[in-house]
């Protein structure tokens, strides 16, 4: 340290210049050295004295004092040297290293502090652009690889507990949660695709629900309120009231999972409760399952797109005839609510084309079947949302721009670690999971 300070003052005096970048790199690298010469001091714990050289061991006989052993450890200031007594069982030979256990190193190569950062970065990005960010933030060299096993390793850890919760919550009843009333309540739900590797998808059907192949479904819901709406009285979502949470698992799992997530941000004090996604089967399932007497809307964007789909059906390669169909049937009939009527028109259109014929009848049931959910002027009335923007920019923002990079492939236990800890961290619920990480 002081080397490199006359160090730098010799060269001020020489040319009068300062490199200030130089020198602040230089004293940070010098600084981190200097912590973890006295960390690595710290770290050297002696022999137990002789009354404490015996301690319990799991299997219920006693491990006694052997020695003393070393190995390196990465801290958030480098490397460091950990010496510490090791305990061996004479009954079932199973070694260990009480301060290890008490340090939370136990099986770990990283500190506390380093596997904070890893899990910072890593659910951020890439996990190489992670190793970079602890290289040029932190100044700490680690692999791609130990930034995956760690974060990986922390989003399990997450989803674990998440899983110990819902399990709970299925037995339990749920304790209210007190607090002032929530005006207006959302909970919105919606599936995206996940590239993941071979094993993931083997013996399973093909594309199922229009999932390209290689992918699995992740579904997503996310929980937020309103309280207000702008003077066109249009909603407006209050900020920051948005929670996510997710995984690539059955609809039945994810029920419980939402429905978990939604009574904890104050489900029972809503006073008006909505459910929207757009028409896929399962989220209305469980709508009616996990959220009956809420208010639910179809997207009014995804439904617009379905009579989209038939317009170009009916009118190929006339933008025209597209153009004047969609004016009768969906800003008159669809955005009108007048659902029974536009079922009724679709149901009497003609055609010869038998293929034409069946999306017609498809798509005629889809808008009966969600004819209560598209009662877009009344929603408006009461300044609810009419589309499910959050949930789709979540799809994008949650899991997209993490998990679907090109060349990425996951397995489910991967991806689903990382959604976790994203979906934690979005939350602002990381640092509470951290300092709790130990009580559980
Ligand atoms: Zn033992």
């Amino acid at each position: 340290m002081s080397t490199l300070l006359s160090r730098i003052f010799a060269e001020r005096k020489q040319t009068g210049d300062l490199d200030l970048e130089a020198v602040e790199m230089a004293f940070r690298a010098a600084l981190h050295q200097a912590g973890a010469t006295a960390l690595s001091q710290l770290l050297r714990f002696p022999e137990p004295a002789a009354d404490q050289r015996t301690i319990p061991c799991a299997c219920g006989s006693q491990a006694h004092y052997r020695e003393l052993r070393s190995r390196h450890i990465l801290t958030a200031l480098g490397e460091v040297e950990l010496t510490r007594p090791w305990y061996l069982c004479p009954l079932c030979h199973r070694g260990q290293f009480p301060v290890d256990r008490q340090l939370d190193i136990e099986n770990r190569d990283c500190s506390p502090g380093v596997r904070r950062l890893d899990a910072i970065v890593g659910q951020q990005g890439p996990f190489d652009r992670g190793r970079e960010q602890m290289k040029v933030l932190a100044g700490l060299d680690v692999t791609a690889k130990s930034v995956e096993r760690t974060a990986e390793a922390i989003g399990a850890d997450i989803a674990a507990r998440e899983q110990r919760e819902i399990r709970k919550a299925v037995q339990l009843n749920l304790p209210i949660i007190v607090g002032e009333p929530i005006p207006i309540l959302y909970v919105q739900m919606d599936g995206t695709g996940v590239p993941v590797v071979k094993k993931e998808i083997e013996g399973r059907k093909g594309k199922t629900d229009g999932q390209p192949a290689h992918t699995r479904e992740v579904k997503l819901g996310c929980v937020f309120t309103q309280t207000g709406w702008d003077e066109e009285g249009y909603a407006i979502r209050d900020p920051d009231s948005t929670t996510y949470t997710g995984a690539i698992e059955t609809a039945e799992e994810f029920g419980r999972r939402i429905y978990l997530e939604a009574w904890n941000r104050g489900w029972s004090r809503a006073q008006k409760k909505v459910v929207m996604g757009d028409g896929a089967e399962w989220i209305w399932n469980l709508a009616d399952q996990h959220f009956p007497g809420s208010v639910q809307i179809v997207d009014l964007y995804h439904a617009r797109q379905h009579l989209w789909e038939l317009a170009r059906r009916l009118y190929p390669n006339d933008p025209a005839g597209q153009n004047a169909w969609m004016k009768v049937h969906q800003k008159r009939l669809l955005d009108k609510g007048k659902i029974e009527k536009l079922v009724l028109a679709l149901r009497s259109i003609e055609s010869t084309n038998a293929d034409v014929l069946e999306k017609i009848r498809t798509e005629a049931d889809y808008f009966a079947r969600n004819a209560e959910r598209m009662r877009y002027p009344p929603f408006r009335k009461q300044h609810l949302f009419v589309g499910s923007g959050v949930i789709e920019a979540g799809c994008k923002t949650v899991i997209g721009s993490r998990l679907k990079q090109s060349g990425m492939f996951w397995t489910v236990r991967g991806a689903n670690s990382i959604i976790a800890l994203r979906c934690c961290h979005l939350n602002g619920r990381f640092e509470d999971y951290w300092e709790g990480r130990r009580a559980a």
